[in-house]
């Protein structure tokens, strides 16, 4: 089972001489985050498709002369995360299918908890696989529903196949069709673009390209952008199930997912941990740089004055070469450094989003131990991370789970902290400001909203189970 957690890109323009590529490049830039390791684009000319895919960054597998190949006025892209999975070139995509009738590019956000199922039943059909990738298996699915099926019903067909998350957009001739899961997991929305419309994981994209944000996707639902132009079709009616870990970690903080801007519900967040946990602290400070805009919340909130003390080196990339043994200490050094007089005599609260191993707050205490911090008082954006994620979030297995297996006295023991405190559930859901009921709180509760072999689900699968067995 891969765990993509991935970012896409759909856009078709009006005219069909005008060349989509740069743009797609472009609003794959502002994707960076969400994947680091592939990135790749199809086009369509009206004729042909052609596609460029690679290994790395956006900025690693594009240059000018392969953008300029890439000729069309429509087209998808796709940037993938760095997973546990397999990490090949067979796996990036997006991912062609041809057929008798011409050839399909798929890109696939979200994960797949049945496709292992699928692909036995259709290999026993005498389907042939080229990759191990999930998103191969709904390419095929997809193919043989559209010889029996006209386009929206084709695309109703496969969604009742498949079970899991996914926001997907394919490349069929000239048409771009996004699809989301009927509980709306994995982010997708739609950009108006001065000549054209666009579906994009998140709304920093469209404002790349200097579009408007329309709306999200609705959960179930399929749209198709054919020559610039727009249809929506609601395949399902569900209960939604948004990853909280969008919120908390992934997400942009300048994206808006539901209404809401990022940034606003990570101040809020910020704000609930300090009155849930309070502490006798005279700074406050973020772990970089996902811990920025939750210490802001908890600054004003707290009136605890907010100092910066870790520096982040954002220009370490993957290519980095791991000093050997003897250097380990220049290589941490060189990704986090502190700002010693920040720290020096200080009682600290350090805000970062999220602890799944424990590794990075072991680390981070130490060092501003080591810098002369008086005190240390560690406060976290989300509850304790108790189960893994099945369903886009390349997050750790439950063994490497520290919370899955200490209380969080043990936590803070590890950490070696004065203090720990976690936000709570409650107190996240209050200030993320949707229902309880429309998240999927996977990772935090053991309950997800999907079936998952060995784990718990909760009631929304009920809802589901209803649509994937309607075969009306
Ligand atoms: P750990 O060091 O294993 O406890 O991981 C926690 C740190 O990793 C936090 O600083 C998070 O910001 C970051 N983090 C959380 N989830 C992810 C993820 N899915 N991928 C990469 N980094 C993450």
């Amino acid at each position: 089972m891969l765990r993509d957690a991935c970012g896409v890109i759909g856009i078709s323009l009006r005219d069909p001489s005008s060349s989509v590529a740069k743009s797609i490049y472009y609003a794959l830039h502002s994707l960076q985050h969400r994947g680091q390791e592939a990135a790749g684009i199809s086009v369509h000319d009206g004729k042909a498709m052609r596609t460029h895919r690679g290994m790395g960054l956006v900025s690693e597998v594009f240059d000018d002369a392969q953008i300029a190949l890439l000729r069309g006025s429509v087209g998808i892209g796709h940037v993938r995360y760095p997973t546990t999975g397999e990490s090949c070139i067979e796996n990036a995509q997006p991912l062609l299918v041809k057929y008798r009738d011409g050839g399909i590019a798929v890109a696939h956000n979200g994960n797949l908890v049945n496709t292992r199922a699928l692909r036995e039943q259709l290999e026993a059909a005498g389907d042939i696989f080229h990759s191990t990738s999930d998103t191969e298996v709904v390419a095929h699915l997809f193919v043989r529903e559209l010889q029996r099926h006209d386009l929206v019903d084709a695309v109703r067909a496969l969604t009742r196949k498949l079970v899991g998350s996914y926001s997907m957009v394919f490349l069929y001739g000239n048409t771009v069709l996004a699809v989301r899961d009927p509980l709306g997991i994995k982010p997708l929305c739609i950009g108006k673009l001065e000549n054209g419309f666009m579906v994009a994981s998140e709304s920093v994209a469209v404002d790349t390209l200097t579009g408007k944000l329309v709306r999200d996707v609705k959960p179930g639902e399929l749209v198709v952008i054919r020559e610039g132009e727009i249809e929506c079709h609601v395949l399902s009616h569900n209960t939604p199930a948004h990853c909280i870990f969008e919120y908390i970690y992934f997400a942009r903080p300048d994206s808006i997912m539901d209404g809401r801007l990022v940034y606003d519900v990570r101040v809020n967040i910020g704000g609930v941990l300090a009155e849930e946990h309070p502490a006798d602290a005279d700074t406050v400070a973020p772990i970089p740089d996902s811990g920025i805009t939750l210490a802001v919340g908890y600054h004003q909130r707290s009136g605890i004055r907010y100092r910066e003390c870790l520096m982040k080196n954002r220009y370490v990339g993957r290519t980095f070469i791991m000093p050997d043994q003897s250097m380990r200490e220049t290589a941490v050094r060189l990704k986090l450094n502190t700002i010693r007089p920040n720290i020096d005599g200080h009682k600290l609260v350090l805000v970062d989003d999220s602890i799944v191993r424990g590794t990075t707050s072991v680390r981070i205490v130490k060092m501003v131990r080591d810098a002369g911090a008086k005190s240390v008082h560690i406060r976290i954006g989300s509850p304790p991370i108790v189960a893994p994620c099945y369903l886009g979030i390349d997050m750790a297995s439950r063994d490497e789970l520290i919370a899955a297996h200490k209380t969080i006295a043990g936590v803070e023991a590890v950490l070696d902290a004065d203090s720990l405190g976690y936000v709570s559930l409650d107190g996240l859901i209050r200030a993320i400001g949707i229902p309880k009921e429309h998240l999927c709180t996977g990772c935090l509760t053991g309950y997800y909203p999907v079936e998952i072999p060995g784990e718990n689900c909760n009631v929304s699968q009920t809802k589901i189970t209803e649509y994937l067995n309607d075969t009306s």
